[in-house]
């Protein structure tokens, strides 16, 4: 695949010294393949000549002609010069003035051909072109830089457009007219694609009867091929992992008897919806597989993914194998915990909890008790992957809110067992693209339905002025027996502030505002034991309402809360929202959730806040947020597993992505990978895209 000429380092290209080489290195650009996949960012029309005596004042033209004379002019100001040429057609003669480049008298000779392109300019001098663009062309010849369809490319360093322009045009002119092609041929006839050496060079130097538009869409035939061929090289590593994962068997394999299926039912205190009995089915179909699960469970907010988990956990531990639960924070460890406890407590399975803030001695005992087998299900945070943690026997990972843990800490926990299941759980929707790039290898559960009785929670958009119609609904809502959370941001370097006007707020609504209410403030530097104490008063319905940070953000469960108040709403990210407002409707009455913005808001906050009150689908939501925030912010703090690509644009191009999938796929399961394509993937496909383990 790779051919010779490509993997040609660019210093060896004729024109490129040791310093440029240095330069055009330090941009990123080595090689010759590196260089021509760098594709230009955006195509300029300078093809249509205009007829000189044509030409209007104000207007950009581009014209070709004769040099009909030249002549370097001295002004009175002392060393400023002013080079003036006459280029002649056969529709007449335009004078152009170049100011301060001497040099032009060697280069622009009269009785040469050539090519300006700039802006036609009208003063007491008369009509002319000034500082236009100049190429010098053969007598039939195209322009690289002119009298054509131009490219331009982002500056990479001291590398001027206009040089990578010509380095391209004869990195293109050297290139063999064969060479070889990744995608095979009856994909590429399938797909439409042409083929590579033809790609390379309509990317680059378009046709002149290519559209100016299509091009600045990347929509033309020449970029959707490499875009094409960047993507299907991506999917095929993923592909291949897959398909090498499944070769992969676990030493314990569960089996499901009816004894198993009656201490499931046993343990269940409502009926699962038909998404959830689904989802259950699913997973435990693969467990019951000789190769690990790899499986990813999808359900918005509220949709109920945690009973799931637990009755996988149970078909594990039935097994005898044990189970680890691993929660983003550990107010979510904690009531995970609590909950799956009284679910288990007459079962004869041992539940312990491991976070970060477990005290020294009872974590020693812990550990040894995981080490022995004793402990069957371990619910924690990332202290269960930081951890000098053994198990005895560990035959399923369940990782909650997955989008929240890095890629690294997934992996290693999933190293901790021999080969065990792994279900990754996410409320956060994933935009297709996105689960066919960070997900590609996962097989994937969606719970599309809500447990029944749910209203949906109405959202409102409203200015701090506002401020007293929120504090009445809210004081109907406490009256009604209901609950309520009020958040605030917390914004990194300014987390004094932040924490300043959440803790005056809290003081304020209890003194001045709720006296007969009881208020509490929840934020991430108390100590685990005080904010373990506040969630459980606030779960128990002790306090209501909850001043707090977004350490609530997700999971946290209290259904009987209805309101959900966001402060300064205009700093939250849309999926961020969405998780919080997820937070209330987790009851059968219904909810509110008030948006607080402070003016003055940008269009994009304007934009997210209608979005908000506007659905309660979490995937509208999820498009909308990857539009507006792009792939790379999607998944915020996150240690992303995003491809880096050259070409291709995970947001622009989804199609393009869906169609690579689909044949990667197709080419792997149907005749494997060998040759080329197989030794890219063992050797090049890592660096080339730069991805880490993913879960
Ligand atoms: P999420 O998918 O957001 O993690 P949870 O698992 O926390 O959702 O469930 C949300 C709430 O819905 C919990 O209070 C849970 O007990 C309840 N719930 C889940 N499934 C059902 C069901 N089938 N019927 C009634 N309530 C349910
Ligand atoms: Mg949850």
């Amino acid at each position: 695949m790779k051919d010779d000429f490509l993997s040609t380092p660019l210093q060896f290209l004729k024109g490129v010294g040791p310093r440029k080489a240095a330069d055009l290195k330090r941009a990123g650009l080595v090689s010759v393949e590196d260089l021509l996949y760098r594709l230009p960012f955006r195509y300029e029309d300078r093809a249509r000549m205009q007829p000189i005596a044509s030409l209007r004042a104000g207007n950009k033209a581009a014209v070709i002609g004769e040099i009909k004379s030249a002549r370097l002019a001295i002004t009175r100001r002392r060393g400023f010069k002013i080079f003036n040429a006459v280029v002649g057609d056969a529709s007449g003669a335009i004078r152009c003035a170049w100011m301060n480049q001497a040099f032009l008298a060697d280069i622009l000779q009269p009785h040469l051909r050539v090519i300006i392109f700039g802006d036609v300019k009208l003063d007491s001098t008369g009509l002319h072109l000034l500082n236009p663009e100049y190429e010098l062309v053969a007598e039939d010849g195209l322009g690289v830089h002119t009298g054509r369809i131009v490219p331009f490319y982002e500056k990479s360093g001291s590398v001027t457009p206009n040089m990578q322009r010509k380095l391209v045009r004869f990195a293109l002119d050297q290139l063999p007219p064969e060479i070889p092609d990744v995608l095979p041929a009856d994909l590429r006839e399938r797909q439409g694609l042409g083929t590579r050496r033809a790609a390379l060079e309509a990317a680059h130097f378009p046709p002149n009867d290519a559209s100016v538009r299509e091009l600045n869409a990347f929509r033309t035939p020449a970029q959707r091929r490499l875009i094409f061929e960047e993507f299907f090289l991506f999917q095929i590593g993923h592909a291949w992992r897959r398909q090498v994962s499944s070769m992969e068997l676990k030493p314990f394999v569960p089996t499901v008897d009816d004894r198993i299926r009656a201490a499931a039912a046993a343990i269940l205190p409502f009926k699962l919806t038909p998404g959830q009995r689904q989802a259950v089915k699913e997973i435990v179909d693969d467990m019951r597989r000789p190769q690990p699960m790899h499986r990813l469970l999808q359900g918005d907010v509220g949709a109920g993914k945690t009973i799931v988990a637990l009755l996988a956990a149970l078909v594990a531990m039935e097994n005898g194998l044990q189970v680890a639960f691993m929660a983003p924070t550990e107010i979510l460890a904690g009531q995970h915990f609590g909950n799956i406890a009284r679910l288990l407590s007459r079962s004869r399975f041992r539940v312990d909890l491991l976070t970060g803030s477990t005290p020294g001695l009872q974590k020693h005992t812990l550990h040894a008790h995981i080490e022995r087998g004793t402990s069957n299900l371990i619910v924690g945070t990332h202290a269960l992957v930081q951890e000098n943690v053994n198990f005895h026997r560990l035959g399923l990972v369940v990782i909650d809110e997955q989008h929240r843990f890095g890629v690294a800490q997934r992996a290693s926990l999933r190293s901790k067992g021999l080969q065990p299941d792994v279900l990754l759980m996410t409320a956060t929707p994933i935009p297709r693209t996105l689960a066919l790039t960070d997900y590609s290898e996962l097989d994937v559960s969606k719970i599309t339905d809500l447990p029944p009785g749910r209203t949906p929670v109405r959202t409102v958009v409203r200015p701090e002025s506002r401020r007293d119609e929120i504090y009445q609904l809210l004081r109907d809502q406490l009256d009604q027996g209901r609950q309520a959370y009020i958040i605030y941001p917390l914004v990194e370097g300014s987390e004094k502030v932040d924490l300043k006007s959440a803790t005056e707020m809290a003081d304020h609504l209890q003194t001045d505002i709720f006296p007969s209410y009881r208020i509490a403030l929840l934020h991430g530097r108390m100590k685990p034991d005080a904010k373990e104490r506040v969630m459980h008063a606030f779960a128990a319905g002790q306090i209501h309402i909850l001043v707090s940070t977004t350490v609530v953000e997700v999971g946290v469960d209290v259904p009987n809360a209805s309101v959900m108040v966001i402060e300064h709403a205009e700093r939250f990210g849309l999926s961020q929202l969405h998780q919080l407002r997820g937070r209330v409707g987790r009851g059968s009455w219904e909810s509110h959730c008030v948006l607080l913005y402070q003016s003055p808001w940008t269009d994009d906050a304007r934009e997210r806040l209608n979005a908000m009150a506007a659905t309660n689908d979490g995937f509208v939501i999820a498009e909308r947020d990857l539009e507006l925030r792009g792939p790379g912010d999607f998944f915020g703090t996150r240690q992303s597993g995003l491809p880096q690509l050259r070409t291709g644009d995970l947001v622009r191009d989804r199609d393009i992505m869906e169609a690579a999938y689909g044949e990667a796929r197709r080419l792997v399961t149907e005749t494997g990978l060998t040759g080329d394509l197989l030794r890219f993937v063992e050797e090049q496909w890592q660096q080339q895209f730069g991805l880490i383990e993913v879960g």
